[in-house]
């Protein structure tokens, strides 16, 4: 004679059979979708690599508004690609830092000039600068030594206010101090990179100058480039 109990187990073994046989397709779609997903994702990125480089070479800009994409939400795949193919890929930063100043500079034009704001990096001034650090930044006495103190006089004879900082803390201080419109940031390309970022989130117009040469001392600014900058944006 059959144990109802036994029953009762075969019954359950069907239903977990049928169920199984119901999540096994459920389980191949998902896995088929993520596949699809990230070869979309890595033709994306490849496509954005290639208009990147071409950029780069051409300083030809053509769709900026992908190529800004690719660097922001695939800049890991985006970089990957470009060691892969043996290319420095600080080009992703230096093409997506171009392209955001592309975008702001207009804006930063239209900005009064008593409404921006230049950072200096103090890595700039000389080896023996005697300025002191103080709330506002180190405070440049125009001794010579380095071009900031000429920098800073012409700047400030434009309307501009200038500061010479020592880290990117002191700059978020700054703006939320003094409140500006829009900034002109130089430093090396990390700086310039996380400085965009957070003018993006605070909704200011920021414009980046990378450094010729960066470091922790003796850094290099093309200052030609700059005073051709802070003239013609006037
Ligand atoms: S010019 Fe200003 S920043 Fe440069 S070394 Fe002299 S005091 Fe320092």
């Amino acid at each position: 004679m059959t144990n109802p109990s036994d029953n009762l187990l075969a019954g359950e073994n069907i239903h977990i059979t049928k169920m199984s046989i119901e999540i096994e397709p459920l389980f191949t779609i998902i896995g088929e979708v993520v596949v699809y997903l990230a070869a979309f994702l890595l033709i994306l990125a490849i496509v954005g690599s290639f208009l990147i480089g071409y950029s780069f070479k051409t300083e030809k800009f053509i769709f900026p508004g992908f190529m800004l994409f690719s660097i922001t939400l695939l800049e890991t795949l985006v970089k990957a690609l470009f060691r892969f193919i043996k290319m420095d890929d600080s080009i992703v930063d230096n093409v997506g830092i171009t392209l955001k100043n592309k975008i702001s500079l207009r804006k930063f034009r239209d900005t009064p000039i008593n409404e921006r704001l230049i950072f200096f990096p103090q890595c700039l001034r000389a080896l023996t600068c005697p300025s002191k650090l103080s709330s506002e930044g180190m405070q440049c006495i125009s001794c010579g030594a380095c071009e900031i103190g000429r920098a800073k006089k012409t700047a400030e004879m434009l309307g501009y206010k200038v500061y010479i900082v020592p880290g990117s803390s002191f700059i978020r201080r700054l703006v939320l101090k003094h409140k500006p419109s829009a900034i002109l940031g130089v430093g090396c390309m990390t700086e310039i990179k996380a400085g965009l970022e957070m003018c993006e989130k605070i909704q200011l117009f920021g414009v980046g100058m990378v450094l010729e040469k960066a470091g922790c001392v003796s850094t290099v600014l093309d200052w030609d480039k700059f005073y051709k900058f802070i003239e013609m944006e006037n």
